[in-house]
């Protein structure tokens, strides 16, 4: 493709580019508002997952320690059923130090017990609250998210329509210059390719053009940028002939 039709693909891809902005341009902040709620009620989701989580593990864990608490209790009784019997003092202090660690292990379980107890009341109210958060954030989202998707509806055909069109321009285009196009579109947030505007100076950030480079672009023998801000320079005769094409 030589240079003058490769310059004319591109701004063409462009005019269909800056159409599919303007529509997206319309939705505002809808879909990043969206996307956030999506993100925040993914993260609730989360959070009273872990704390229910917590909970279930609490219940099996405390139907553990009353067993626990049950065998050591056995061991207890069945020690000091022992010591009443037992002739010597060896086997006396040795059921004795059977029985003070039974209760230390009573004491333990106890304890780990009411730690549970009292971390299952914070879950139990933080599941509360997260879920009331979540009903909240749902129903904004639920809402915003049809707002949206009533938006996209709207311009559906013709966003389809552009971005078939999109795809059409591109295809023409080497990959290389493509590419190039999509890197300045991105850094600018608009124009990637601007016609020289008054007084010889770049339509995209004004500064004026050296007259060399106004000799270069109408060469039309490569591709030319502004120096100053790395924009894509078109000649104006490619500008008018694609208005006119357009009107024709
Ligand atoms: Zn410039």
């Amino acid at each position: 493709m030589v240079v003058k039709d490769k310059l004319k693909t591109l701004y063409e891809l462009q005019q269909v580019d800056l159409k599919l902005d303007g529509l997206l341009e319309e939705r505002g902040d809808l879909p990043a508002d969206v996307e956030e709620l999506e993100k925040k009620i993914s993260t609730l989701k989360g959070q009273i997952k872990e704390n229910e989580d917590y909970l279930k593990k609490a219940v099996s864990r405390k139907k553990e320690i009353d067993k626990e608490l049950d065998e050591v209790r056995k061991r207890i009784d069945k020690f000091t059923d022992m010591r009443i019997k037992v002739k010597t003092n060896r086997e006396y202090d040795a059921l004795s130090k059977q029985i003070d660690n039974s209760k230390d292990k009573l004491q333990e379980l106890h304890k780990e017990l009411e730690n549970i107890q009292a971390k299952e009341a914070v879950a139990g109210k933080e599941v509360e609250k997260l879920k009331s958060e979540y009903t909240d954030e749902e129903q904004v989202y639920s809402s915003k998210k049809v707002e949206l998707e009533e938006l996209v509806s709207l311009t559906h055909d013709e966003e389809k329509r552009y971005v078939k069109e999109r795809e059409k321009f591109a295809q023409k285009v080497d990959r290389q210059t493509l590419s190039r196009y999509e890197m300045i579109r991105k850094a600018t947030k608009g124009k990637a390719i601007v016609p020289v505007v008054r007084r010889n100076a770049c339509g995209g950030c004004y500064n004026v053009l050296p007259p060399q480079r106004l000799l270069d672009l109408r060469q039309m023998d490569k591709i030319y940028s502004c120096d100053h801000c790395g924009r894509i320079l078109v000649p104006n005769e490619i500008v008018d002939e694609t208005s006119t094409d357009k009107v024709g």
